[in-house]
């Protein structure tokens, strides 16, 4: 049985808004098949960046969310048992490799420690990905290309990748957009008046600089979108603002009140 790595293509084109020239960055990196590392606060617009230039591109794209359970045999494939015995079935990294697409791996650094080691085959000059207990070496299709996803703001001692894997990959720092670009990225997912995008922006923005001060991180534009949502619904904006913007990051009763008087005061 053949198999279709064009299921993976994506069809339609996601909505990404440009910050500025990431797109050719990525376009440059793509033609020369370098492994790019994308880097940034969650929800800042990564994933969304990866799917709309696979979709430029027209390779099928392949994501892993990574977590701490994800083991290398996770990303490589596995021997099964079934009623005719022992069947090997390849993981999502060699089948993007043997069949080429782009691999997504996001927030990587939460992997376990034993995946780095499959990566470093695939993004050196070799290019091939050794599957150990299958006794073969897979040569990357000249298609296949590695992305992995980074924030750097969770780094620590015990989760921060290893220089030996930083420095196989080509990076594009990402962040949240200005007010003005983030205004549009909300008003065009959700549907809601540019108005209200822009004063949802604000109180994120207002946010944003209790980092360090209270917020591990500050509010994602995933959440600012999240809001535009629920007020699209027909939910009043404060209550959405609450729902959407406060209440998910925080339990402090201190910067939850603050946050809750920025909004009264924008919304
Ligand atoms: P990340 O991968 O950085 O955690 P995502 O790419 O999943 O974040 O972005 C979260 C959401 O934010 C997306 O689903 C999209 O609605 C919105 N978003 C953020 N930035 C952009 C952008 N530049 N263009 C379009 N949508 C964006």
């Amino acid at each position: 049985m053949s198999f279709d790595i064009n299921q993976y293509k994506i069809e339609s084109e996601p909505f990404y808004q440009a910050q500025g020239n990431e797109v050719e960055r990525y376009q440059a990196a793509y033609a020369a098949r370098l492994p790019v590392m994308v880097k940034g606060p969650t929800g800042c617009g990564k994933s969304r960046f990866v799917e709309h230039m696979a979709w430029k591109l027209g390779k099928p794209l392949i994501t892993v969310s990574c977590n701490e359970d994800i083991t290398a045999a996770d990303l490589v494939g596995r021997f099964l048992l079934d009623a005719s015995g022992t069947r090997w079935v390849d993981g999502p990294l060699t089948l993007a490799a043997r069949y080429g697409a782009i691999c997504y791996l996001d927030e990587i650094v939460e992997a376990r420690q034993d995946t780095m080691v499959v990566i470093h085959a695939l993004t050196d000059h070799r290019r091939e990905l050794p599957l150990d207990k299958k006794g073969e070496v897979v040569k990357a299709h000249p298609d296949f290309q590695l992305v992995i996803s980074y924030n750097p703001g969770y780094q620590s001692v015990m989760k921060d990748l290893k220089q030996s894997t930083k420095q196989r990959f080509t990076a594009m720092e990402f962040d949240y957009p200005t007010p003005e670009l983030e205004t549009q990225v909300v008003a065009k997912e959700t549907g809601i008046d540019e108005h209200t995008a822009a004063k949802l922006v604000e109180v994120a923005n207002a946010a944003r600089k209790l980092k360090g001060h209270g917020l591990d991180e500050g509010i994602s534009t995933r959440l600012v979108v999240y809001a535009g949502i629920l007020i699209k619904q027909g939910m009043p904006a404060a209550e959405a603002a609450e729902m959407a913007m406060v209440t998910p990051i925080t339990d402090d009763a201190e910067v939850r009140e603050s946050l809750l008087h920025t909004i009264e005061l924008v919304l």
